[in-house]
């Protein structure tokens, strides 16, 4: 590995291979994406005296993980009595079997040294009286193996999300990690032997490309909520890191499982965190009655996530739904008490008198499903290597390509990712990864050069979107519109093969009328319009993936809940995913062997 003082120091101009003339940085690790999965990883890579490049779109502190809420699970037993094996046991429960055990004991087993290590980085965790963490209750969480509530999940009040991201930038500018904010990367770099070599970037303010040449990369470019028209997710979460891994060849894992939260604020999207369920509150619909009691009698409104909205989608189906359109239900908080929703949901209160002039502790909010999470993902295995089947073996890694984070699939969450379970997924995964790099280095030294036909192909990407629309070609927002609205209308919380073989077709004449689209002149202003082009692409890539995938899978298992094929089907379809650009869809088996405990074998799955 390169010190950041010796010869080929970080952010080097190197002009030594012979490339298109464009402006060249060096590192031994590029991260892209600063959100808690990169900088977990930077952090790690910069504290072993790596030179490391993050590459953002966003300035790093408005990465999506800033607006994560509610908290992040370990089995710390500091308000009720916990340990791993039980978390472990809830996150394959919750994942509808389909979660690999191996990586989900790893998660398990490292969550509370994550939870320690945040604490040391200075994260501010709410408290209990006695100086400990405070915990909270949150959804599929059990003690005992599936016994009473477990209270799990570490909390800064409703803000965990922003005091982590804070903490951990704080501390990459400690150890000098190299920034490039509000850079877009456009696509990989790699050599004729298939190494990923860096990234090809470009500044939005001044549209400079620059090529990061780096011995590592890692993809930690989050999910892709803007698959959807109404989405707990930013306008930032449009899935490029699986576009990049889709044009490298790499198939992307489990798209069919996509997460929708059963409370987001109706019509409007934004989240209210399963957190203020924790602390007490409960779903009604119109008539008054405590809904979550006819589906999960024992967990009730702290039932898993798919099981939450799929209970809310039918009472609004069958007609007893709020409003005047009957189309939502009502969360409950105002019996907890001004002082108990001061103190753990500020956050919450304020969201919902901003956007819908609702004080929660006054009077019940409007929710509704909405998109929130992408559970599949680019392939990595538990050393956050991405890996993908080569020839006649079943896989093997992509040398020099890491990912971690939403926008990886290691599998921990399999059919549906438990609350709480992915702020903890993108530190572990993103130390861990980072460890993986370290050895990496060791054994490969020097820069490899980057192949031409490579990096022509990303500049040339780049540069379709230098012109302006010609007033011929549909615009990119249009398109974009028109792509969110489909997803949402054929592959939400209910499914069958009606909808969404007419979802697959609508899909893939948006594809065919994207290479003829034009950028918007009105949005031409600091690279925007070139960014939501670009954006577009991966987006439309992320798109075919989710919906062939969901299409396929004949069975009903977590988040993925067809009409048509009612029952999990363990026989047929205890299979994982892959979805590749150019040979379509393949499956690979769940590793349902644990490291060191006996494996959870699939059951119904009743709370
Ligand atoms: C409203 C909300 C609340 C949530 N609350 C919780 C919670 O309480 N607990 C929990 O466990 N989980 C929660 N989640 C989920 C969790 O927050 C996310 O899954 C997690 O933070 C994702 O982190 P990440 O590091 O993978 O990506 P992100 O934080 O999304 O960061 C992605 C990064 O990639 C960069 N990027 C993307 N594309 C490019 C590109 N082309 N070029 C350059 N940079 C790029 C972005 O700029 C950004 O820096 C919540 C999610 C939402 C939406």
């Amino acid at each position: 590995m390169e010190c950041k003082t010796t010869a080929v120091v970080s952010g080097d101009v190197n002009d030594s291979i012979d490339m298109p003339d464009l402006p060249r940085r060096q590192f031994d690790a590029l991260i892209i994406g600063a959100g808690g999965g990169g900088l977990r990883a930077a952090l790690q890579l910069a504290n072993a005296d790596a030179s490391v490049a993050v590459v953002s779109k966003v300035f790093p502190t408005r990465s999506h993980t800033v607006a994560a809420q509610g908290g992040m699970n370990a089995a710390l037993a500091n308000v009720l009595p916990d340990n791993w094996h039980w978390h472990m046991f809830d996150t394959v429960k919750g994942s509808d079997y389909l979660g690999d055990q191996d990586a989900i004991e790893y998660m398990c087993r490292a969550a509370p040294t994550a939870v320690y290590e945040l604490e040391h980085f200075g994260v501010p965790f709410s408290r209990l009286d006695n100086g400990s963490i405070y915990q909270r209750p949150f959804g599929g969480q059990s003690q005992n193996f599936g016994g009473d509530q477990a209270a799990r999940t570490c909390a800064a009040a409703d803000r965990t999300g922003h005091a982590i991201l804070h903490s951990l930038y704080q501390q990459n500018i400690r150890a000098k990690t190299h920034f490039f904010d509000e850079y877009f990367a456009v696509d990989l770099l790699k050599d004729d032997q298939g190494y990923i070599l860096g990234a090809l970037a470009f500044n939005i303010h001044n549209g400079e490309p620059v090529i990061i040449e780096a011995k590592t990369t890692l993809l930690a470019t989050g999910g892709a909520g803007q698959l959807f028209r109404t989405t707990t997710n930013a306008l930032i979460n449009t899935g490029d890191g699986m576009g990049m891994a889709l044009r490298a060849g790499v198939p992307l894992q489990d798209m069919e499982f996509f997460q929708f939260h059963p409370t987001g604020i109706a019509g409007r999207g934004m989240l209210i965190t399963e957190g203020a369920r924790g602390e007490g509150g409960y779903l009604v619909n119109a008539d008054g009655e405590r809904l979550m009691e006819r589906y999960a009698p024992k967990a009730k409104d702290l039932a898993s996530r798919d099981v939450v909205s799929r209970a809310i989608a039918t009472e609004v189906r069958e007609g007893r739904g709020c409003g005047p359109n009957k189309d939502h239900v009502m969360l409950k908080l105002d019996h907890l008490g001004e002082d108990v929703i001061q103190k753990r949901l500020p956050g919450i209160r304020q969201t919902c008198i901003t956007f819908v002039g609702i004080d929660p502790a006054v009077a019940p909010v409007p929710i509704f499903p909405t998109a929130h999470y992408t559970m599949g993902g680019i392939p990595t295995n538990r050393d956050g290597q991405v890996v993908m089947p080569v020839k006649d073996t079943p896989e093997e890694p992509v040398p020099g390509l890491y990912a971690a984070g939403e926008c990886a699939c290691v599998s921990v969450h399999g059919a549906n990712r438990l609350g709480g379970n992915s702020l903890l997924d993108i530190l572990v995964f993103g130390r861990a990864a980072a460890n993986h790099i370290i050895d990496y280095l060791s054994e490969n030294r020097y820069h490899r050069p980057i192949d031409s036909d490579s990096l022509e192909s990303a500049v040339n990407r780049m540069q379709r979107w230098d012109r302006k629309g010609d007033g011929e070609g549909e615009s990119v927002s249009g398109l974009r519109d028109e792509l969110k609205m489909v997803m949402e209308n054929h592959c939400s919380v209910f499914r069958n093969d009606e909808v969404l073989a007419e979802g697959v077709a609508k899909v893939e004449q948006i594809v065919e009328r994207f290479k003829h689209a034009r950028i918007d002149d009105h949005s031409a202003v600091f690279n925007t319009a070139r960014v939501e082009a670009l954006e577009l692409e991966n987006l439309l890539g992320v798109a075919l993936a989710t919906i062939h995938s969901a299409r396929a899978r004949q069975e009903s298992r977590g988040a993925h809940s067809r009409t048509d094929y009612t029952e999990r089907d363990d026989i047929n379809w205890m299979r994982h995913s892959l979805y590749s650009l150019d040979t379509g869809l393949d499956y690979k088996p769940v590793r349902t062997k644990p490291i060191s405990v006996d494996s959870f074998p699939p059951k119904a799955r009743v709370y």
